[in-house]
């Protein structure tokens, strides 16, 4: 059994954000733009053109950049008043994962009110949200087509999931070119979490024959474009493909689930502020170890995708090919170690693995994963 549903509109080219108000008038947006973005986002050039271009079609545009690189509840909540104090009508995203999540939120929050974890926690129920339009300038998250966001409670430090269909953005509009600045660190670690959705997204318990396909489709086009971008962070046809292999691996882990190397990333990230995609990135190849035990036919369709084994390959040593390449691939990408990350403490792990155990994605995982497993 599966279900599959899909509402949003995907533009994808080099030089399609000039496409923008056209796409917007046909979709039916207001004429009060709530524009979300970041700092880091602005200061890359990225945001000026936009409002420009969108200014002199008619469309009035106020600003909300306070956005966290692992977004806060009290920021969507600040965003909501904003909306609402510029009587905004719809909500633009530019951004990497931080400024589509921040401004999903806010889609909500700004049409029925209440707090992020009131949502969360089934105490207010999804009723609308303001047409929302995503324009990611990150190759990673995906959530330009996903239902989630991922917003953490500041006061406990607990990553929370919004999920709801209502909050798949109407319009989701790539344009690789605006991903070439993105600094080496960062696509290294959002390359990385691209592929963990693609992974996660294909193996977990709630995988159908639709989000297999996206899964493969996303990891056969990762695996070689990420280490041409980190080569070469210039070479436009490899910034596409990676744009493109994150956006099909949205499509996957989107419409199924991701599993235990989100979960533990997320307990990481709530914990320290560790970047999303970096934090995925370090357990990926451990994760996968531990996977593979008593799963081994399912690894081994993922190395023959990835080209780490043939389909002569047994099962085994494909499966362990895969693990191996994997290990291989994070390290070449200059991704740390655990040990190597600030902060990180073994005093914490205690709530660490207690907040990764907590996560509402643990039991999608291939193998079953114990809080011993997690420590481990
Ligand atoms: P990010 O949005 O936090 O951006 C990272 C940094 O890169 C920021 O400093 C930003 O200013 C900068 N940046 C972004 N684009 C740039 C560009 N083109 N040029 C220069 N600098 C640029 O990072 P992210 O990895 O895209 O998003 C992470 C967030 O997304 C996390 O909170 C994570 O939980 C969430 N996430 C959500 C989903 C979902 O489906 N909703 C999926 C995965 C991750």
């Amino acid at each position: 059994m599966f279900s599959y549903q899909m509402g949003t509109r995907i533009e994808f080219g080099i030089g399609r954000i000039g496409l923008l108000t056209a796409i917007l008038r046909e979709a039916g947006f207001g004429r009060r733009i709530l524009l979300v973005t970041d700092p880091g986002v602005e200061q890359a050039g990225l945001v000026a053109p936009v409002i420009e271009a969108l200014q002199t079609s008619g469309y009035e545009v106020a600003v909300f950049n306070q956005v966290a690189p692992n977004p806060r509840d009290i920021d969507c909540e600040a965003g909501a008043e904003a909306f609402r104090n510029f009587a905004a009508d719809s909500v633009i995203a530019i951004g990497g994962g931080s400024a589509m999540d921040t401004a999903k939120s806010i889609a909500l929050l700004s049409q029925t009110g209440g707090k992020v974890a009131e949502y969360v926690d089934g105490l207010k129920v999804y009723e609308r949200v303001a047409p929302l339009a995503c324009i990611p300038t990150t190759a990673g998250t995906g959530s330009e087509v996903t239902r989630s966001a991922v917003i953490t409670e500041s006061a406990t430090h607990r990553k929370m999931t919004l999920k709801h269909a209502l909050l798949r953005p109407v319009l989701a509009l790539l344009d690789p070119a605006l991903t070439l600045s993105v600094p080496p660190s960062v696509t290294s670690a959002t390359g990385v979490d691209a592929l963990v959705h693609a992974i996660e997204g294909y193996t977990c318990k709630r995988s159908s024959p639709i989000t297999q396909a996206f899964g493969a489709a996303a990891m056969k086009v990762i695996v070689p474009a990420l280490p041409q971008v980190m080569e070469n962070p210039g070479d436009v046809q490899a910034r596409s493909d990676m744009l493109q292999g994150s956006l099909l691996a949205g499509l996957c882990f989107g419409a199924s689930d991701v599993a235990a190397v989100h979960c533990l990333a997320e307990a990481l990230g709530g914990l320290y502020d560790t970047p999303h995609g970096l934090a995925n990135a370090v357990f990926l190849p451990h994760v996968l170890r531990f996977n593979v035990t008593g799963h081994e036919e399912i690894h081994a369709e993922l190395s023959r995708i990835m080209g780490f084994a043939t389909a002569d390959t047994k099962a085994a040593e494909a499966a362990d090919n895969l693990v191996r390449s994997i290990t291989k691939w994070v390290k070449s990408l200059g991704i740390p170690n655990l040990r190597e990350l600030p902060k990180v403490r073994t005093e914490d792990f205690d709530e660490l693995v207690e907040l990764a155990y907590a996560n509402g994605s643990t039991p999608s995982n291939v193998r079953e994963v114990s809080r011993e497993d997690y420590r481990e």
